[in-house]
């Protein structure tokens, strides 16, 4: 039988969890810390000022020498587990719509997230692989191929380092960015744990999405394991069109990811899934398609977002006309099927959904020399 995981390098998919070192200390659970510091106060402590520290005050991962109620002992527990150098923020670029791209280096790696501002609630993009592990004909991350997992603490980097970049709070967090995250999902799970949990972030289970190209496994413990949102981006509406937009459909086939879900809505009705689907010109936006998602999504609890095609140099691709949009998304609504269109945020700074791809663009960015971050914040 074909391995499931056959296209792919095996390192690729290797468990990040298979890695033996402990996170840093802003990646442990709230148990996990209230065990390392042998106290819940003390640990709570510690969350309160890293996560809830006003958005004047020096925003650095760095610990101080002394911190009221913790105390110097338990510091530098916490300092034996800390990353060979500091996340830093190397440029952000800034589009006229206020969606701002920021590169990051995390341990070496450049990963891209992105800040999106929407009236009264900002959402946080954030990047789970350097590269990406699947290879979606549409999508610009695939075409830099794998590099690596992003651990959990490289994730929450990013949140931490990008939430205070406009005045308004981050109440949505979208693994949206560079990567698949159900090639990562110990680490992401981790992850959506210490955003959701009480004393960190404390962004509620429903406001934190992770999207998946379909990866069966991965979905079905994240279904168990979390109550995050769950995105799946289906993108076709037969397996033939989707095995040739995104490859992996030959293992883990749409019809199975959806039976996935229509089993797992009887188990939580209310548990409502999103489901993305990118529309490309004359390839999956036609009145047909329109009538076979409906059908295809009979007895789940979705959402559909309609994503007209990000266009970018490393794909042939184009976005239907705003007439075909308007019409694919008036079949849904009239067929009773919930569903908005997801007009590009960051199209000008190449920030939008897929266009992930590690350009600097924009004549508005502000470039932090990427050394001179790093020596700024340099492990103490
Ligand atoms: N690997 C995950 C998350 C990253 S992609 C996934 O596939 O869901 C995030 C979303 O952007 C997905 O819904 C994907 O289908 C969509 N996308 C990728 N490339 C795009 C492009 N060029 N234009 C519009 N949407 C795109």
């Amino acid at each position: 039988m074909e391995s499931r995981h056959a296209q792919l390098n095996p390192s690729a998919l290797k468990p990040s969890a298979l890695n033996p070192s402990p996170p840093a200390y802003w990646a442990m659970s709230l148990e996990e810390l209230a065990d390392k510091l042998q106290s819940r106060p003390r640990a709570l402590g510690l969350l309160r000022w890293l996560w809830h520290r006003p958005p004047s005050a020096p925003q650095s991962l760095a610990l101080p020498a002394q911190l009221e109620g913790v105390g110097h002992r338990w510091l530098s527990l916490l300092r034996a587990h800390l990353p060979a150098t500091w996340p830093a923020l190397v440029q952000t670029v800034q589009d006229g719509g206020g969606a701002c791209k920021a590169l990051l280096c995390l341990n070496g790696s450049l990963v891209e997230a992105v800040h999106i501002p929407q009236r009264g609630r900002n959402t946080l993009c954030i990047s789970c692989q350097e590269g990406c592990t699947r290879r979606c004909a549409f999508c610009a991350t695939a075409s830099l191929g794998f590099v690596r997992h992003l651990k959990a603490e490289e994730m929450l980097a990013q949140f931490f380092l990008l939430r205070f970049l406009k005045p308004q709070a981050v109440r949505n967090v979208v693994f949206m960015g560079m990567g698949e995250p159900m090639d990562n999902i110990e680490e992401v799970l981790r992850a959506v744990r210490v955003l959701t949990q009480p004393g960190g972030p404390c962004l509620r289970a429903q406001k934190v999405t992770v999207s998946t190209s379909g990866v069966l496994p991965g979905m079905q413990r994240f279904l168990e394991e979390s109550q995050a949102s769950l995105a799946l981006s289906l993108n076709a509406t037969t397996e033939a069109q989707r095995s040739l937009l995104m490859p992996q459909n030959r293992l883990w086939p749409m019809g199975e990811l959806l039976a996935l879900l229509r089993h797992h809505g009887k188990r939580q009705p209310k548990r409502e899934h999103f489901i993305g689907y990118v529309l490309l010109e004359g390839v999956n936006d036609s009145e047909e398609d329109a009538r076979r998602l409906v059908h295809l999504l009979e007895g789940i609890p979705a959402r559909v977002n309609l994503i007209p095609f990000n266009v970018h140099e490393a794909s042939p691709f184009k976005a239907p006309g705003a007439e075909r949009l308007k019409s694919f998304w008036q079949q849904l609504q009239q067929a009773g099927l919930r569903s908005l269109v997801r007009w590009p945020k960051g199209q000008e700074v190449a920030a939008a959904c897929g266009q992930l791809a590690l350009k600097a663009e924009g004549a508005n960015s502000t470039r932090r020399g990427r050394n001179s971050t790093a020596s700024q914040e340099a492990k103490t």
